[in-house]
């Protein structure tokens, strides 16, 4: 069994990502995530179980629609890849636990957030604040405690509505939204105000990182704000997988 749960936990995510696609295609546009079953937006055609299979059916179909042969997003085996490995590291780090089925909704969570937040620049709140109200009850099985969770969702939200606050008084311009906030609220409560402070080092690094080439690639459009739910999602990630390991190492190096 020990041997089968890193496959096992694989397999799982995967087909919680084809779920996790139709999230980020129908919650910014207000639809049932449950209601109606995924249809070609081509031909209308409903998909079938076997042409849903992840990964799989999009590598069967050479990437279009058995019906009117309209191209699918790579999108959608990229998501379900993404959510497969999520499963797999969170099952390899915490075992078979509640712990890791908890990161690992967590994981999905943020991984609906980023698309969202690249394709709509917005974080919906059923998302942010949904998480914050489960958090609240999920973090009974985290190794995170209550004390630090609600520091967590105070200084999730204290601190970046002070950047933000801060940063439109030296620019006078708005470099992050309320959606930020909250997201990094919801953060905080999963992984106490220790993961928030990793959180912000670690977005504003990879953000910088990206963001520079990026500006320079849209020389025209410097103004073009890039999301930033993304590179919270990601070092938020990267805090609960790694964060004790990689602070040590950064300690150690200056001590
Ligand atoms: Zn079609």
């Amino acid at each position: 069994m020990r041997a089968y749960l890193p496959l096992l936990a694989a397999i799982f995510g995967l087909f919680i990502g084809s779920f996790l696609n139709v999230c980020i295609h129908r919650i910014p546009r207000g639809e049932s995530i449950v209601f109606p079953p995924s249809k070609c937006p081509g031909c209308g055609t409903k998909i079938k179980p076997w042409d849903n299979i992840p990964v799989l059916s999009y590598l069967l179909l050479l990437g279009r629609c058995r019906g009117c042969g309209q191209r699918i997003s790579l999108r959608y085996p990229v998501v379900e890849l993404l959510s497969g490995l999520l499963a797999l590291t969170m099952f390899s780090a915490f075992g078979l636990t509640p712990a890791a089925l908890i990161y690992y909704a967590w994981a999905c969570n943020l991984l609906v957030v980023t698309f969202i937040d690249i394709d709509f620049q917005i974080i919906p709140d059923s998302l942010s604040l949904g998480g914050i109200a489960a958090g609240f009850v999920l973090v009974w099985w985290l190794p995170v405690s209550y004390a630090d969770a609600l520091i967590g969702l105070a200084a999730g939200g204290g601190l970046l509505i002070a950047i933000i606050y801060g940063y439109y008084f030296l620019t006078g311009k708005q470099g992050m939204g309320g959606g930020d906030v909250k997201l990094l609220a919801m953060i905080g409560v999963f992984t106490g105000w220790q993961g928030v402070l990793f959180t912000i080092f670690m977005g504003s690094l990879t953000g910088t990182l990206v963001g520079i080439p990026w500006a320079f690639a849209n020389r025209k459009n410097m103004q073009a704000a890039i999301p930033f739910g993304p590179f919270l999602a990601l070092g938020a990630l990267v805090y609960v997988l790694w964060g004790a390991r990689i602070i040590d190492w950064y300690f150690g190096i200056l001590l």
